[in-house]
């Protein structure tokens, strides 16, 4: 027995039911609320989007967790006293689509896209000089599953990458860093740094005044990873005193991202409304799936988020 919790609208957590019973024909997948207390006793995987953490705490045969979601520091936050593995989302299928948007931001900022806009609303007609990828440095924060499929579209692209991860890694064609003094090169070198770091006690703020301070005057930054990870005066601070040229931000501290925000406004922000990378149902069901029948045949559950690190 497998129960499906959400806190998702009606509708949506139905089209994922349908998927996922699609994905498992074998399996009895049951929305929470539909089951009985007898069911509830018997649901050994529950598949979670944005759940309640009551109603997994009421599940007395419960072994582990599989989110539909990729990031998870809400689920690790709010389940630490429940010890039972998380196991996240890893989809090929979102990896690629999260490397297609940050080379299309990329692109983007590296294009003069944002001041050839403002320069049309003034119907003024001037050539910026033409940066050639290959001249460009991507600054690459996080390897993981995310990071490593967009260092590869950005590399294919002609872009020079760096990137930064908690430990050193061997990606062909990738200058890696770790570690706090890593960062630090990592950030002087990059005329666009693109976060894609999850949200940890670590990561909390990291790109703080310190950070912005460190890199390269007119260098960008794209924010796909977590809002909380920025300070956002911070980053207002480095635009306004035109330290840094442009920010491309996906991810918000609340969001949707309130209607009074600054950044809606701001001259040198781009707003996208958590966009970059949207979960396809049709293949994370699949991943889900394949998790399941891994379980169900061998008895291994799926590598576990860490508690301690938070990802
Ligand atoms: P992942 O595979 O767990 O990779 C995380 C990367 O961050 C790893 O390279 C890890 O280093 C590095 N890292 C973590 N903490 C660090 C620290 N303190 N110092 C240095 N490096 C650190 O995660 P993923 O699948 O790539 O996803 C990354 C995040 O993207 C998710 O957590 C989520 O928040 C976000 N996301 C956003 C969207 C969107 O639409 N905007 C969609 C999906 C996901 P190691 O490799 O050394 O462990």
């Amino acid at each position: 027995m497998i129960a499906l919790i959400t806190r998702l609208a009606r509708a949506e957590e139905e089209a994922w039911l349908a998927v996922l019973r699609d994905a498992m024909p074998l399996e009895t997948i049951l929305p929470i609320a539909t089951l009985t207390e007898a069911q509830r006793a018997e649901v050994e995987i529950a598949i979670v989007a944005d759940p309640d953490p009551a109603d997994l705490r009421r599940l007395p045969s419960l072994r582990w967790i599989h989110s539909l979601w990729a990031g998870v520091e809400r689920l690790v936050g709010e389940l630490s006293d429940l010890e039972r593995p998380i196991v996240r989302l890893v989809d090929p299928e979102l990896a690629r689509t999260m490397a297609e948007a940050v080379l299309a931001w990329t692109l983007y900022l590296s294009r003069d896209m944002p001041a050839y806009a403002s320069q049309q609303r003034v119907h003024l007609w001037q050539q910026r000089p033409y940066r050639p990828a290959t001249e460009l440095r991507i600054g690459l924060l996080g390897l993981g599953a995310l990071g490593s499929a967009a260092a590869g579209l950005l590399q294919a692209a002609g872009f020079t990458v760096s990137g930064w991860a908690r430990s050193p890694k061997a990606i062909a064609g990738v200058e890696s860093h770790a570690g706090a003094e890593g960062l630090r090169t990592l950030l002087a070198k990059a005329d666009i740094v693109v976060c894609l770091l999850p949200l940890t006690a670590e990561t909390k703020g990291l790109l703080d005044a310190g950070a912005f301070a460190g890199m390269r005057r007119g260098a960008s930054l794209i924010n796909f990873g977590r809002g909380r990870i920025v300070e956002t005066a911070a980053l207002l601070a480095a635009l306004d005193q035109g330290h840094l040229s442009h920010a491309v931000l996906d991810v918000f501290e609340a969001e949707p991202l309130a209607t009074d925000s600054p950044l809606w406004d701001h001259p040198k922000v781009t707003v996208l409304p958590h966009i970059s990378a949207p979960t396809n149902p049709k293949t994370a069901a699949a991943v889900v799936a394949g998790n399941i029948a891994t379980y169900r045949r061998t008895g291994a559950i799926p590598q576990a988020v860490n508690r301690d690190r938070g990802y």
